[in-house]
């Protein structure tokens, strides 16, 4: 699929979720905050959950932890245009309580459409609910923090990549030098060959893991005015 065929689609995903009423948070939300970037990246990120500036503004991570992002991504010669972010909840919890597990069910297929369309090589978990949704295990981020692995998602395999919530890091000066010093081995995972896909994968038993299921399109709803959020 060329970059243009990827934007259209995940375009269509988008009027989907813009008009989403599969869980409560739609009766609170401003906006359904899909995610924002490059939908041709080599690097996604997955964050949590919009909070308040997210869900008046629409974008993904516009505020302080966003900026961090901003910070922590230049400091490894990066851009937001560079990449794709997005989180496990496309609509933000009241009072920015925790996703709770209904939610994050009834929003997985939204997540899941945006892997298999961006067809990442790396995506980085921030924190620990992006981590134990792609991971499909409870195991929390401080003992997996910096450690790729790979998974299959989908139809593909990819090197999740998870690290520390920026969130967790504003106010914590030993977790942002983790998360530096995490962020810094990204060019080098971006820079190696892509893994193994599914047919190798299968002559690998050790390799194995879970495969999601498909994502199937519905028909989109009507309003289209957040498009310039791929470009
Ligand atoms: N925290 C997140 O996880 N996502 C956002 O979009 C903003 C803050």
């Amino acid at each position: 699929m060329d970059a243009a065929e990827r934007r259209e689609q995940l375009k269509q995903v988008y009027l989907e979720a813009s008009a989403c009423t599969r869980c409560a948070l739609a009766e609170t939300r401003t906006s359904v905050v899909f995610g924002a970037g490059n939908a041709d990246a080599d690097l996604m990120f997955v964050g949590e959950a919009p909070g308040a500036n997210e869900d008046k503004q629409g974008l993904p991570f516009v505020g302080q932890a966003g900026r961090l992002l901003d910070k922590l991504l230049a400091e490894i010669g990066l851009e937001r245009r560079d990449v794709f972010i997005a989180n496990v909840l496309k609509c933000r919890p009241p009072g920015n309580r925790d996703p709770r597990p209904q939610e994050i069910e009834a929003c997985r297929d939204y997540l899941h459409a945006q892997v298999d369309l961006i067809e990442p090589r790396v995506i980085c978990t921030l924190g620990n609910f992006s981590t134990k949704l792609l991971r499909g295990d409870p195991t929390g981020i401080s003992r997996l923090h910096g450690q790729p692995e790979v998974h299959v998602l989908g139809h593909r395999a990819v090197r999740l990549y998870p690290i520390y919530h920026p969130a967790a890091a504003l106010y914590t000066p030993s977790m942002l030098e983790t998360l530096r010093a995490d962020f810094a081995r990204l060019p080098e995972l971006l820079a190696q060959d892509p893994p193994p896909q599914p047919e190798a994968l299968e002559a690998v038993p050790e390799l194995e893991p879970e495969l999601k299921p498909e994502v199937s399109a519905e028909e989109p709803a009507a309003s289209v005015d957040q498009m310039g959020l791929f470009e």
